[in-house]
Formats: structure tokens, C-alpha cells, sequence
């Protein structure tokens, strides 16, 4: 659940500051550190899970939340019209730095395709 290793999870913790811009029982999203577009939000479980790639049916629910947050957020900073991109890092290659699932809500500006 905890892990005290976790950077995400002390930022859960209220450990590590962090400009947070949703909290509820199963989700927490705040404002990326290092942005990449004008909207950069990360939405991730309060529970440690290491990445997608652990994912399975049983998760379900939660993942319905982190989507739920999602959407929430993209309209709450307007991006709906014009469009946006959620992206999840899986391990080196994909350049996942952090190894607590979390969703990057990108958006504010033309995204490329494919991602670099
Ligand atoms: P990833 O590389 O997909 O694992 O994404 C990790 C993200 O976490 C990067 O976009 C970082 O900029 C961001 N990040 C790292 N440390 C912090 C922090 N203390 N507060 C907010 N975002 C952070
Ligand atoms: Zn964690």
C-alpha cells in the first residue's frame, strides 16, 4: 500500500510538497513538477501499484476513478474542445521514471504522433 521508497507515495503522504490539484479516497492528481505542455496534471491511485503492467480486471474500479479525475480535470482546464492526451510510462524504455502508476493529462498545445 505504503511504500516508503515511493517518491508518489510520500507525495500521497503529504511528506513531499506538491501542488495538488484533486484528492479523494482512491485518487490523487497534482501539477507535474517539470511541465511539458501548458496543462501537465499526474493522476494516480493512493494505493502503490508499480505500473500498468500490474494492472489486471480487478482493478477495475479504481481505474474507472483515475478516468473519472481525468475527464474532471481536462474540462475543469478547458481542454475538451480542442483535445488532450493521457499517457502512462511502462519501464525504461518508454522512460517511466517514477515506478508508481500515474497517468500524465497533457493538453494546451498540437501533440505530436507518434510520441518521441
Ligand atoms: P514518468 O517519467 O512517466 O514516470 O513521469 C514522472 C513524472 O513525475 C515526470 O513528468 C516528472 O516531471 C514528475 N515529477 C517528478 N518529481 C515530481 C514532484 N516532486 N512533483 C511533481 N511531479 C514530479
Ligand atoms: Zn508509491
Amino acid at each position: 500500500m505504503f511504500d516508503e521508497t515511493c517518491l508518489f507515495c510520500k507525495i500521497i503522504a503529504g511528506d513531499i510538497p506538491s501542488d495538488i490539484v484533486h484528492a479523494d479516497d482512491v485518487v490523487v492528481a497534482f501539477n507535474d513538477i517539470n511541465p511539458v505542455a501548458p496543462v501537465h496534471q499526474l493522476i494516480l491511485p493512493r494505493r502503490h501499484v508499480a505500473s500498468a503492467a500490474e494492472l489486471t480486471e480487478a482493478d477495475g474500479t479504481m481505474l474507472g476513478r483515475l478516468f473519472d479525475v481525468a475527464a474532471a480535470l481536462a474540462a475543469k482546464a478547458g481542454l475538451p474542445d480542442s483535445g488532450y492526451r493521457i499517457v502512462t510510462n511502462v519501464g525504461s524504455d518508454a522512460g517511466q521514471s517514477v515506478p508508481h502508476l500515474h497517468f500524465h493529462l497533457l493538453g494546451g498545445r498540437r501533440m505530436a504522433w507518434p510520441p518521441g
